[in-house]
């Protein structure tokens, strides 16, 4: 049962400080916790509930002490305001060139800020932070590759996100899609047993047309391990089935794993590290068990960033690399 403007007291240490039963700074970790928030609509209590959150300083501060390391501190220290970063933004261009949408301002202006500050900012800020670290950034690296001193804001921003993320600070569709990373180990509620019977359910579907045609689950040593996007068992089954058929022709030795299927990570766009952590180790674990050669990923670019080349340092991989080879 949801209340507007419903308060309950969380303790932080030796303070009490207000939280909104849905907007909050706990993830989501239960079903029906989710589904709460699901109910929401248009997150319109959860909004509400925002503009009352308080910012735990203290919280932010340590927060920053641990993970704002010198990579990020030298940047935003040296950065010339030269603007040349300004035109590589597409949120620039298609804004009629406002100032306000320049890289470097954009960071300057939110992260650098909490860093100058030392965390010590409030509701306001943090409100206008999380509109523009989701609202006018996507993370995607291209202003990096402009910058003469290669300051990437997509880096930023996404460390910003996570620092968001922390203090409750996010948007209402992300702290749901996070929480079904957390639940489900999939950015949509398709379980292990729903995964299963979509395999299983496309491979008997195609199998007239495709002697032999299977889709092998759990099997070990095989020379390729299949993992995809939830949205395919979910919306796209007859993805799955394409796939399976290319291996079927190929002759290809594959299998896709009954658990460590998913490659997408919501949690990422969210900035909810520990839930990053939490999906890219479930696909790691699935490696270890099944022993492949090389993983092939179906086709999503985030998904690829997320499993490929973030989730390494998620999963505190020293190589930097995914356990097995991976190729898109
Ligand atoms: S191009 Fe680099 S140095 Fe110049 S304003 Fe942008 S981030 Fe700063
Ligand atoms: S990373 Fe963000 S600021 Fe940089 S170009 Fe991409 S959208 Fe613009």
């Amino acid at each position: 049962m949801l209340h507007e403007n419903a308060f309950t007291f969380i303790f932080f240490g030796n303070n009490t400080m207000p939280e909104g039963t849905l907007c909050n700074k706990i993830p989501v970790n239960t079903k029906e916790e989710l589904l709460t928030l699901l109910a929401d609509k248009s997150g319109k209590i959860y909004y509400e509930e925002m503009s009352h959150l308080e910012v735990d300083r203290a919280a932010l501060k340590a927060t920053l002490d641990k993970s704002c390391k010198s990579r990020i501190r030298t940047w935003l220290e040296i950065c010339a305001h030269c603007g040349m970063c300004a035109d590589s933004c597409f949120f620039y261009l298609a804004n009629n060139k406002d100032p306000k949408q320049v890289p470097s301002y954009k960071i300057q202006s939110t992260l650098g800020e909490i860093v100058k500050r030392n965390g010590n900012v409030d509701n306001a800020f943090m409100m206008q932070t999380m509109d523009i670290a989701w609202g006018k950034c996507t993370c995607c690296n291209r202003c990096g590759m402009y910058c003469p001193f290669g300051i990437d804001m997509g880096v930023m921003f996404g460390y910003l996100r996570g620092l968001c993320f922390s203090q409750g600070f996010v948007p209402w569709e992300m702290k749901i899609g996070s929480g079904m990373h957390r639940i489900y180990r999939a950015q949509m509620d398709v379980t292990s047993e729903d995964w299963v019977d979509t395999c299983q359910w496309m491979a008997e579907e195609n199998e007239e047309d495709w002697p032999g045609l299977e889709i092998p689950i759990d099997k070990e040593d095989a020379d390729i391990i299949y993992t995809v996007n939830a949205r395919e068992p979910k919306h796209y089954p007859e993805d799955l089935a394409e796939a399976a058929i290319l291996f079927h022709l190929a002759g290809e030795n594959w299998t896709v794993p009954s658990v460590g299927w998913e490659e997408t990570s919501l949690a990422m766009f969210a900035g909810d590290w520990e839930g990053c952590r939490l999906q890219v180790q479930a696909v790691y674990d699935a490696m270890e068990r099944l022993k492949p050669k090389r993983m092939v990923v179906t086709e999503c670019g985030h998904a690829y960033r997320a499993t490929v080349i973030e989730g390494p340092y998620w999963a505190g991989l020293k190589s930097g690399k995914t356990p097995v080879p991976s190729f898109h």
